[in-house]
C-alpha cells in the first residue's frame, strides 16, 4: 500500500492492539494521585508563548531550540512543550490560590518538543505530572517524591534509581553564578555558540549543554551543594531524614540541575537503565519563584512529570503486568436474519449489564463466526438459529474449556449470562495482575 501522508516524524500512533498499556498507565497514575489528595487539573494544549518564556526560561534548551509556535493573527502561541506553566498558570487563573492550600493537581497530557528523535525521545510525547502549591515544608518535598516513588513501584518497576540534589535559590545561587563564570570564562573559546551567551546570562544552563565538548568540560565545573545557604542545606538535609526514615533509596547526585529555569532548592530524577540512554523516566523539583515570576504573591511550589511512552518501554523491557486488553464477553453466532433480529436484542440486553456483546455483520457462515469469535478471544459464544428461538433454549460455550451449557433465551438471559461471566472473571482473576 503506498500510504500518500504519513505521520509526522517523532510522533506515534497508539493502535487498539496496544491501548491497554496506556490504560495501565494512566489508571495506575490517576489512582496514585488521588491516593494522595490530588485532583486532576485540565488546560490547553497551546498557551501564549510567552507564559514559557517567563516561566521554563529564555536561555534553556526547551525554549530556544524545542518549541513548536506560530503566530496566528499577530498573537504568538506555542504548543505546551511540558505541563508546570500551563498549570499554574491555570492554578492562578482561577483563582485557586485563594483557596485553602496547599493545592494539589495532577495532569496526564501531551507535550510537544522539536528534539532530534530517537528511542525514548520523541516530539509529541505524554507526561503524567503533579503539582503542588503553597507548602514550603520539606515534608512536602518528601510526599512529591514517595508520590513519585510509590507510582512507579504501583506499575510493578524495579531497578529505578533516584537521584536528588538541591540546586539552592537566588540567594546561594549569584555567589555560585560567579564561580561558573569564573571557571567557564577560562574554557570560553571551546564552548558551543548557545553556551557562549548561557555564560553571561544564565550559566547553569551550560552544565545541562548537550553538546559533548560543553559537558565534557563542566565535568570538573564547581558543584552548588558548595555553595548553599543555610537555609537551603537544612531544607536539604531534613528532606534526606524523611527519606532515610521512609525507607526510600536514593543517591545524592550534585551533577542534576534540571533543563527548566524554574527549579529552586530540591530537584530529583527517576532513572533506569533498562531502556538506554533516555533513561530518566521521572523528573522533578521545587520551584519557589514561579507564581511570582507569572505575576502572583510569593508562593512556594514543586512538582514532577513522568514521562509515558518511557515508562510503558521499562514496563515491558521488565515483563511488567499490564491490565488484560479489552475481549469480548459473549459473541452471539447466528444463521438466519430471524436469527440476527433476534441477537440484536438479546447483544443489548447483555450490554445493559456492563458486559461486552458482539454479533455478525458480515454476513459469514457459521464456521467463519465462529473463528473470527475466537480471533477476537471472546469468552463465550451462543449459537442462535431457528431452532433456538423455538425451543427458548441455547447452549452457551466457554470458548477457553469447550464446556457447552444450557441457557434459556428468556428476560433472565442477560443476569443469568453475567453470573457465568463474572465467575469465568474470577476464576482468572490471580492471573491479571501478578
Ligand atoms: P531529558 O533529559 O531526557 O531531555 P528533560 O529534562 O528534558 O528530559 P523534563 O522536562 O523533566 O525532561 O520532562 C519530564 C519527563 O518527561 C522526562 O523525565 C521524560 O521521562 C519525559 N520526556 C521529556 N522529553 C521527552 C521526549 N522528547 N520524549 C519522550 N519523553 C520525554
Ligand atoms: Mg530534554
Amino acid at each position: 500500500m503506498a500510504l500518500i501522508v504519513q505521520r509526522p516524524l517523532g510522533t506515534a500512533d497508539v493502535t487498539p492492539a496496544e491501548i491497554h498499556k496506556w490504560y495501565t498507565v494512566e489508571q495506575i497514575a490517576q489512582d496514585t494521585a488521588q491516593s494522595y489528595g490530588f485532583k486532576e487539573i485540565r488546560f490547553p494544549t497551546f498557551e501564549n508563548t510567552d507564559l514559557f518564556l517567563r516561566s521554563v526560561g529564555e536561555t534553556t534548551d526547551v525554549v530556544q531550540k524545542e518549541m513548536y509556535s506560530v503566530i496566528a493573527k499577530e498573537s504568538k502561541f506555542t504548543l505546551r512543550p511540558e505541563g508546570t506553566a500551563g498549570t499554574i498558570r491555570s492554578v492562578m487563573q482561577n483563582g485557586m490560590l485563594n483557596d485553602a492550600l496547599p493545592q494539589k493537581v495532577f495532569y496526564i497530557t501531551s507535550c510537544f518538543r522539536h528534539e532530534r528523535p530517537q528511542a525514548g525521545r520523541l516530539r509529541e510525547f505524554h507526561q503524567f505530572g503533579a503539582e503542588m502549591i503553597g507548602s514550603s515544608s520539606p515534608y512536602a518535598d518528601a510526599e512529591m517524591i514517595m508520590m513519585a516513588d510509590n507510582f512507579l513501584k504501583n506499575l510493578g518497576l524495579k531497578n529505578i534509581e533516584l537521584n536528588i540534589n538541591s540546586i539552592g535559590c537566588p540567594k546561594c545561587r549569584s555567589n555560585y553564578h560567579k564561580a561558573l563564570r569564573a571557571f567557564f570564562e577560562e574554557k570560553k573559546e571551546e564552548l558551543c555558540e548557545t553556551c557562549h551567551s548561557r555564560l553571561e546570562k544564565n550559566p547553569m544552563r551550560i552544565l545541562d549543554c548537550k553538546s559533548p565538548i560543553c559537558s565534557g568540560i563542566a565535568k570538573d565545573a564547581p558543584l552548588i551543594s558548595d555553595y548553599l545557604c543555610e537555609e537551603c542545606s537544612s531544607h536539604f538535609e531534613k528532606l534526606k531524614n524523611i527519606l532515610d526514615s521512609m525507607n526510600i533509596k536514593y543517591v545524592v547526585n550534585p551533577k542534576i540541575v534540571r533543563g527548566l529555569d524554574y527549579y529552586t532548592k530540591t530537584v530529583f530524577e527517576f532513572i533506569t537503565t533498562d531502556i538506554g540512554a533516555q533513561g530518566t523516566v521521572c523528573a522533578g523539583g521545587r520551584y519557589d519563584g514561579l507564581v511570582e515570576q507569572l505575576g502572583g504573591a510569593p508562593t512556594p511550589a514543586l512538582g514532577f512529570a513522568a514521562g509515558l511512552e518511557r515508562l510503558i518501554m521499562t514496563m515491558e523491557k521488565q515483563e511488567c503486568a499490564f491490565m488484560p486488553s479489552q475481549k469480548c464477553d459473549l459473541y452471539i453466532v447466528t444463521m438466519g436474519e430471524k436469527a440476527l433480529d433476534f441477537a440484536v436484542s438479546l447483544a443489548n440486553s447483555v450490554r445493559d449489564e456492563g458486559l461486552i456483546a458482539e454479533y455478525d455483520l458480515m454476513n459469514r457462515s457459521l464456521k467463519a463466526q465462529m473463528k473470527y469469535a475466537n480471533k477476537i478471544g471472546a469468552d463465550f459464544t451462543v449459537v442462535i438459529g431457528d431452532n433456538e428461538i423455538e425451543s427458548g433454549k441455547a447452549n452457551l460455550k466457554n470458548m477457553a474449556t469447550g464446556q457447552q451449557t444450557e441457557i434459556a433465551l428468556d428476560e433472565k438471559f442477560a443476569e443469568t449470562f453475567s453470573i457465568q461471566s463474572i465467575s469465568l472473571e474470577l476464576e482468572g482473576e490471580e492471573n491479571l495482575f501478578n
